[in-house]
């Protein structure tokens, strides 16, 4: 297993839209265990593999508070999607330090292939809900402050530039 490097806002690798997954074998597998261990190194709930610039259909959540409740989703895709939304606050792990306001159905029902290639669908609603559709956005190569403003997101991406051209200098 190895922790991978997470691209950073806005490094172009994260529009790629990612190509589904033939065959859920053991390279899939190591995949998703060096994404687990990515994520929790990083204190994420979820990790798209768009985001350790792999871009192939998988996602990994773990929204529990002990860190045991590991989720595979190869292949997502949405089977539904509540009328009802919310506006709930938003960070992610390519996009270090913003937290932001993100309309999201309230319940989803995806279908998704496990670690062993099995199909089924999940049906979640709150935290894991917000986290199945922001994780499903990056295999499409969207994130999530293209929901914001032009003008807020002109600012982050400032802002996350000089940071990074700071860390940079530092090495
Ligand atoms: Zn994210």
């Amino acid at each position: 297993m190895a922790i991978l490097p997470i691209l950073c806002f806005p490094d172009p690798r994260l529009h790629k839209r990612a190509q589904p997954v033939a065959q859920v074998d053991e390279r899939v597998r190591a995949i998703v265990a060096d994404m687990f261990e990515t994520m929790y190194h990083a204190k994420g709930i979820g990790l798209a593999a768009t985001q350790v610039d792999i871009h192939e259909r998988i996602v990994v959540i773990d929204v529990s508070e002990e860190r045991n409740q590991p989720l595979v989703l190869v292949n997502p895709e949405l089977v539904w999607a509540s009328p009802e939304t919310r506006i709930g606050e938003e960070g992610c792990l390519s996009v270090p330090g913003i937290y932001d306001g993100v309309e999201r159905a309230l319940a989803v029902q995806v279908r998704a292939q496990d670690a062993d290639g099995h199909s089924r669908v999940i049906e979640a609603e709150g935290l894991l809900a917000v986290c199945m559709q922001h994780e499903m956005d990056h295999l499409l190569g969207k994130v999530f402050v293209e929901y914001l403003s032009p003008l807020k997101r002109g600012r982050i991406k400032t802002k996350l530039l000089k940071q990074q051209k700071a860390e940079q200098a530092e090495r």
